[in-house]
């Protein structure tokens, strides 16, 4: 695996690429059981990150991963930064240099767990984790192939649609969250899809 530069920038610009595309879905997703910024958010803080790829992408792993979270966490605001901040800083933490694929399930359990417990949240509970945690146990059952992840986390996205919200803006609904798929799990898995798709070429 080339684990270089040239990678890092690419999996910033397919993220990005991603989010972009569908900044309109996530905000009307948030719209339906949130305030309607998610999409808005998400642009805002990756467009931040393209802005900034030629010096992230040439800082080794840790340092770019930490240096994606904190720009996250300074630019997407609302709930989704910190916790996706904290995603990326702690794979940041958690990765060798040089990161090979067992380095790579075991951070992001790490990651996730990190999320958790930043969110004081649980799966179930219609949030990003509902995704998260389907993802790190697929990676951790073995799961090689991109589309196969990429299957995992969108069929975990749309398992939230008949969960009630308990945590979050959406928690305030109640029931009335019920029917609606969660925005924060359709941006994580749109960018899990996107990275997945990455790093299988790489
Ligand atoms: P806000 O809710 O502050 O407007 P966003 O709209 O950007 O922030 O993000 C909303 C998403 O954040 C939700 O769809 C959910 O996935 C996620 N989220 C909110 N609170 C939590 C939490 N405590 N734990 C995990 N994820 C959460
Ligand atoms: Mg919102």
């Amino acid at each position: 695996m080339d684990l270089g530069a040239e990678l890092r920038a690419e999996l910033v610009k397919a993220v990005a690429t991603v989010i972009d595309r569908h900044a309109d879905e996530l905000t009307s997703l948030d719209q339906a059981i949130g305030d309607g910024d998610h999409g808005i958010n998400m642009k805002r803080g990756f467009e931040a990150v393209l802005a900034d790829v030629a010096n992230l992408s040439a800082k080794p792993w840790p340092d770019f991963l930490k240096g994606v979270g904190t720009m996250l966490v300074m630019k997407v605001g609302g709930a989704s930064g910190p916790l996706y901040g904290t995603l990326f800083m702690a794979l940041g933490k958690d990765l060798p240099a040089e990161p090979g694929r067992a380095d790579l399930v075991r951070a992001f359990r790490g990651a996730v767990t990190a999320v958790q417990a930043r969110g004081k949240s649980e799966r179930g509970q219609k949030t990003m984790l509902d995704v998260l945690i389907p993802t790190a146990e697929a990676l951790e059952a073995g799961t090689a192939d991109a589309a196969a992840v990429a299957r995992a986390a969108h069929a975990a996205a749309d398992a939230t649609i008949p969960v009630k919200a308990l945590r979050g803006r959406a928690s305030f609904l109640g029931d009335r969250s019920i029917g609606h798929m969660d925005p924060g799990a359709r941006s994580s898995a749109l960018m899990i899809e996107a990275i997945a798709s990455v790093l299988e070429k790489a």
